[in-house]
């Protein structure tokens, strides 16, 4: 235990850890974690899979994020340290087409605001201005990285990163901030250990087998990826396998153990699921939801999805992925709306909607 500067009320270090460690919890985080900042330990790693173009379409991912992403202290000018936050979003609801943290509210805003409220709340506890800078998965930080550094867990085979009491169903975000000379705080050891063990259930589950090691994920092969990121068409080889799933996939976390020892109920309003999501975890719900999505126009698609993450992804993306759900899961039924689809004036929605009627037509007949 080290002792600080005559700034603030608590002046050791190990007080005004505690008290910002019981500041962040206050705010609603549920995990917290303190580190230096430096060369991830993944950071090899990392380049081996950018090497590999893993990364599919993610541009941002390479070049001069890249360049920020191997080392810690880069992306904000004097930071020496990060404050790593976790905040559950539930895991014990039913799985269904639309990943569980997409179900609700944009996360990104809502923890932006939590760590910008822990920075007032430190500058306020020392009594002067602090260098820092909230990010919330849209810097180039590699966040997992840090979080494992601050001792929040290990990385999963599924490459999640996965606490011992809390499972891996949780959004992670950061203060990276500068602390001098004359303030410090306890930093928490690393997440050594690996409790994977032998398992390989994320490996064995996963339905496009986009795992090419344990850790080792090949994006352009996950339906998170295909479904969220990709900007074109779905590869054929892979619409199967996406069966009912139509934004993102949680599979290779249901099945972790540790997940299903440990996650909890959802207990953040902001997250809870919009109405239109309630009923689709059955095949009549999936299918419910996937002819709503079809015939949405520019005005329902803003209106359904404002303040939603699910913007991430275009009213033609979300075409493209339910034109891929109602070829799986679909029936003769869904016909009529994905007719009106092969007159789309995106050219990758007609494709996709020509692909779901030949397959509802061919299992048909069979
Ligand atoms: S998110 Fe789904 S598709 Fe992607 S690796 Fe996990 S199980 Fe596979
Ligand atoms: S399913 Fe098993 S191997 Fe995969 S992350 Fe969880 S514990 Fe590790």
């Amino acid at each position: 235990m080290g002792s600080g500067g005559a700034v603030g009320r608590h002046t050791t270090t190990a007080e005004r850890t505690q008290r910002l460690k019981a500041q962040a919890f206050g705010l609603g985080f549920d995990l917290v974690g303190i580190t230096t900042l430096g060369e991830p330990a993944t950071r090899t790693a990392f380049d081996t899979w950018l090497d590999a173009g893993l990364h599919g379409d993610m541009a941002y991912l390479a070049g001069d994020g890249a360049a920020l992403r191997r080392d810690s202290r880069r992306p904000h000018a004097g930071a020496t340290h990060a404050i790593v936050l976790a905040t559950q979003y539930g895991g014990r609801e039913p799985s269904g087409p639309v990943a569980r943290y997409a179900r609700g509210d944009d996360y990104h805003e809502l923890l932006r605001e939590r760590t910008r409220a822990l920075h007032h709340w430190l500058e306020a506890e020392l009594c002067r201005p602090v260098n820092a800078r909230p990010y919330v998965d849209s810097g180039p930080v590699l966040e997992r990285d840090l979080a494992q550094r601050a001792g929040l867990g290990w990385f999963g085979k599924n490459t999640m990163l996965i606490n011992p009491k809390a499972g891996s169903f949780f959004f992670l975000s950061s203060l990276l901030l500068e602390l001098g000379a004359d303030v410090a705080l306890d930093v928490d050891d690393p997440f050594e250990a690996d409790r994977c063990g032998s398992c390989t259930r994320c490996l064995d589950a996963c339905p496009t087998q986009a795992f090419t090691g344990p850790r080792v994920l090949d994006a352009t092969q996950c339906i998170s990826y295909l479904t969220i990121e990709l900007r074109g068409a779905i590869p054929e080889s892979l619409r199967e396998k996406i069966g009912g799933l139509l934004y993102g996939c949680d599979i290779c976390q249901d099945v972790c153990p540790w997940n299903v020892s440990f996650t909890t109920s959802l207990r953040e309003e902001a997250f809870r699921p919009r109405e239109m999501f309630l009923d689709a975890g059955s095949r009549e719900g999936t299918r419910a939801l996937a002819r709503e999505i079809l015939m949405m126009d520019a005005a329902a698609y803003a209106a359904a999805f404002k303040g939603s993450a699910i913007k991430r992804a275009k009213l033609w993306m979300l075409k493209r992925n339910a034109c891929v759900v109602l070829g799986n899961v679909g029936t003769h039924q869904d016909l009529t709306v994905l007719e009106v689809m092969l007159r789309h004036e995106h050219e990758v929605v007609r494709e996709h909607a020509s692909w779901a009627v030949a397959r509802i037509t061919r299992l048909a007949q069979q």
